[in-house]
């Protein structure tokens, strides 16, 4: 829809039930109206100008915890499609459980989930997609279904991992794990990264699923975090002395300084500043990209150290994987890559005014090298729509899967603000 002087608007619906996100869907549909389903609002279209109809999930946020249904791996939690994973740790945490979800509280639990879910817990549960066990979804015949491995096996399989196209999720049920607290480090790195991360690698092969340690290195004028280069972990228990004792080989490093402390699981997920005007400015272009990675070997690491060193405007993030992740079957979800045991995403912020073509270039052809050795590409931190990209976020088997599920559940795609899925 553009208005007289061409701008384009969209309808902001906010639904209370699944039968109102139902007969939106089946408006949309009908009209043949595009649709843009926003759940924390953190992904690249709910930041676009979009036309037509945008579905604001915000009021289905609820967080229940069944307690009839504790089973061997947890406790059954409701949480509504529009919910942050925030507010789902807060209500967790009176009930001693948690969900492995994503390191920011103001992430939706809509976009994170159904790419998949990197997490503080992601060696000790797996991802966030690893935890469901039941989703509500409306689909694009305005239909109301209950997804689970018993029920409709390939929508809730396309549903983990596959993201938005395939309905739209009004609940999600996860099952979530008992969390007496955890153990938590800083290591502020003063110098060179390149034998922190080293070390960091050698030591995970081992290290129990108790641990995963994330890495950033990011400059003073990223919003996000302190500036500087740090290794972050997470120990699964509050037990500070066990992490401190696995994490010698780190700290023990010239010019790493470590802290350990035992914070509840809540707040070590980080705020994001307010934003300040328009709330749904879109952040700075990002030049770069992620992967998923079989293996962080010596010349990647240095790859990584010498882009961030060479493009003053860039960072460079990495998370640990392996344990409870790789130890899904790869057919067992859309996401791909279980045999990765990092994940790494660097680039650079294009700032206009702050770097030019030649820089720009220059961090392109820098990314390029380090993407060449990927596995996958993971689409949640894939923040630009790139159609010819899509088939990398998944496994050949499963990107042929995907579209049968897409044909079968959503035919004229309705669902196409997303890593589309094109039949
Ligand atoms: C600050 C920040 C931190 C992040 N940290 C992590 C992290 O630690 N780990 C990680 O894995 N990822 C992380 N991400 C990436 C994040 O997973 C994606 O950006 C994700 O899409 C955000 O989800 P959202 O619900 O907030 O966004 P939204 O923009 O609301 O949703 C993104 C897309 O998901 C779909 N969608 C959302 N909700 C629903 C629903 N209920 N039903 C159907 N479709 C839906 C829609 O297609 C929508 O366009 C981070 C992103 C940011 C900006």
């Amino acid at each position: 829809m553009a208005d007289s002087t061409g701008a384009l608007s969209s309808s902001i619906r906010r639904p209370s039930t699944p039968e109102e996100v139902a007969a939106i869907v089946a408006e949309a549909a009908k009209e043949a109206v595009p649709l843009t389903v926003v759940s924390g609002g953190h992904g690249p279209w709910s930041h676009a100008l979009s036309d037509g109809i945008r579905i604001d999930l915000g009021a289905l946020a609820s967080v229940e915890v069944d307690g009839t249904t504790v089973h061997v791996d947890g406790t059954t939690v409701h949480v509504g499609g529009g919910a942050v994973w925030g507010d789902v740790a807060t209500v967790l945490a009176a009930h001693g459980l948690a969900i492995s979800s994503g390191d920011t509280a103001s992430v939706g639990v809509g976009g994170l989930t159904l790419g998949g879910g990197i997490g503080w817990m992601v060696r000790s549960w797996g991802l966030a997609v690893d935890q469901l066990v039941g989703a509500q979804v409306v689909t694009a015949s305005g239909e109301i279904v209950e997804a689970s491995v018993d029920a409709y096996p390939d929508l809730f399989w396309a549903l983990r991992g596959g993201g938005g196209n395939f309905g739209v999720v009004t609940r999600f049920d996860f099952s979530a794990h008992p969390l007496p607290g955890i153990a938590f480090a800083e290591n502020v790195i003063d110098g060179d990264a390149a034998p922190v991360l080293r070390a960091a690698r050698d030591l995970l092969r081992d290290a129990p699923r108790d641990l995963t340690v994330t890495f950033m290195d990011v400059p003073a004028m990223d919003p996000s975090a302190p500036a500087g280069a740090r290794l972050s972990a997470v120990w699964a228990a509050p037990e500070p002395d066990r992490l401190r004792a696995v994490l010698e080989p780190v700290s023990a490093l010239d010019g790493v300084q470590t802290e350990v402390t035992s914070p509840a699981y809540r707040e070590v997920l980080l705020e994001m500043p307010e934003p300040e005007g328009d709330e749904q400015a879109a952040p700075p272009g990002f030049i770069g990209g992620n992967g998923l990675y079989a293996e962080l070997d010596d010349e990647l690491i240095d790859r990584l150290v010498d882009f961030r060193l060479a493009h003053p405007a860039s960072v460079v993030f990495l998370r640990s994987l392996g344990g409870a992740f790789g130890e899904v079957p790869q057919e067992h979800t859309a996401f791909p890559a279980r045999s990765a045991t990092w994940f790494v995403m660097a680039g650079g912020f294009d700032i206009p005014g702050l770097i030019d073509d030649a820089a720009r270039a220059s961090i392109r052809s820098d990314w390029a090298a380090i993407e060449a050795g990927r596995l996958a590409e993971y689409g949640n931190f894939a923040d630009t729509e790139r159609p010819e990209a899509v088939p990398g976020m998944f496994t050949e088997a499963a990107f042929a899967r995907l579209r049968e599920v897409k044909a079968t559940w959503d035919p004229q795609n309705v669902f196409r603000r997303n890593h589309n899925i094109l039949v």
